[in-house]
């Protein structure tokens, strides 16, 4: 929904102005997503007000639930029927969630391990469409009568941030903004494939919201097989870039890497890695986070499989024992085709599912 327009509506209408921070405060901070359900407004303006606007910018909905209740992914259906993915996931501590939106349909960029990558780029998304998705999972959460809060959001899901730069940023305003959601900035993660001009610009918008880096390969003739951007941004010029970043920033950046089976998750390509993190300096600063990788079964055959428990548990200690920081992240909605990596614009064919 337009603010701007609805601002405006409300004084050609007359009303006071107390009644658009009502209407903030009912959708931002409550997930109502119903003007006849904002009871503080009197009947006749609630009427007006749904007949003339519509707070969701959603079609329709299916939710996937994992078994074990602690993942929900929607598949949104945008007004000119493209469909998008997000995922709702618990924190590590009690009661708070964690929310993975979309910033594109489809994506560009083509990563060999990635099932948004295997459909190719369909369109950006709005500002409204992506903090949409923040909306979407609160008004979830008020009807599921789901516990808890979001405590934290991630810019990682279909599409790559930083080709849709403005949207993102917009979307990133309200997220932040103390009238909307009221998000913490230090909560609030974009990931990027390593498009450099973007981080740049990031870095002076948003210093406080945090920067992870997928780079899943520290050689520039695997990174480009795996990651065809490594052609256009090589692994050097990505180092210079993130120096830059941390020297000016001082910020934890967060780099990801998925574990391939047999492709970059022996002792050498870990070796490798470590170097390529020592060139960028500041190694107090890197976190890796490694993601044992997620096979998107039922939609595309992929040709790449997970490292084993025990080969990442190798991995893991290798980086640790030469000083780094590294988390094997846990992967939650492998069932419902929601871990990262798998989202892909398509429904799941088993897993509880509600229409909306
Ligand atoms: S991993 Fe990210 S950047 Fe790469 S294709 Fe998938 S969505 Fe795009």
């Amino acid at each position: 929904m337009d603010f701007k327009k609805l601002e405006k509506f409300l004084k050609d209408e007359g009303q006071p102005a107390f009644r658009l921070k009502q209407i903030k405060k009912a959708v931002f901070q409550d997930g109502i997503i119903s003007f006849d359900e904002i009871s503080v407004l009197p009947k006749i303006l609630r009427d007006l007000s749904e007949k003339n606007f519509k707070i969701m910018p959603f079609k329709k909905s299916e939710v996937f639930v994992s078994g074990d209740k602690k993942a929900y992914k929607a598949i949104l259906y945008l007004v000119d029927d493209k469909i998008i993915e997000t995922v709702l996931m618990e924190g590590a501590i009690e009661n708070n969630w964690s929310l993975c939106v979309s910033t594109q349909a489809g994506c560009a960029m083509r990563c060999a391990f990635c099932a948004t990558g295997a459909g190719g780029f369909i369109r950006n998304l709005s500002a409204e469409e992506i903090w949409g998705q923040v909306l979407f999972w609160k008004s979830y959460m008020r009807k599921e009568k789901i516990i808890g809060k979001i405590s934290n959001v991630v810019y990682m899901g279909m599409g790559e941030p930083f080709n849709n730069l403005e949207n993102v940023f917009e979307s990133i305003k309200i997220l932040i903004d103390k009238d909307a959601f009221g998000i913490g900035q230090r909560s609030i993660s974009v990931s990027t494939c390593g498009i450099l001009p973007g981080i740049e610009k990031f870095a002076k918008e948003f210093p406080q919201v945090n920067l992870a880096i997928s780079l899943h390969a520290a050689n520039d003739k695997l990174r480009s097989d795996l990651m065809p951007i490594n052609k256009s941004y090589n692994l050097k010029d990505l180092a210079g870039e993130l120096k830059k970043y941390l020297s000016k920033s001082k910020r934890k950046v967060f780099i990801e890497y998925i574990l391939l089976d047999g492709v970059n998750d022996d002792l050498k390509n870990a070796r490798e890695l470590i170097n390529y993190l020592r060139s960028i300096g500041y190694p107090h600063l890197l976190h890796m986070n490694l993601i044992v990788f997620n096979p998107p079964q039922r939609i595309i055959e992929s040709p790449f499989k997970p490292s084993s428990r025990n080969q990442a548990r190798k991995f893991q200690e290798f980086l640790k024992s030469n000083g780094f920081n590294a988390t094997i992240r846990k992967s939650l909605g492998q069932d419902i085709q929601g871990a990262c990596g798998q989202l892909a614009g398509k429904s799941c064919l088993s897993a509880d599912r509600q229409i909306s």
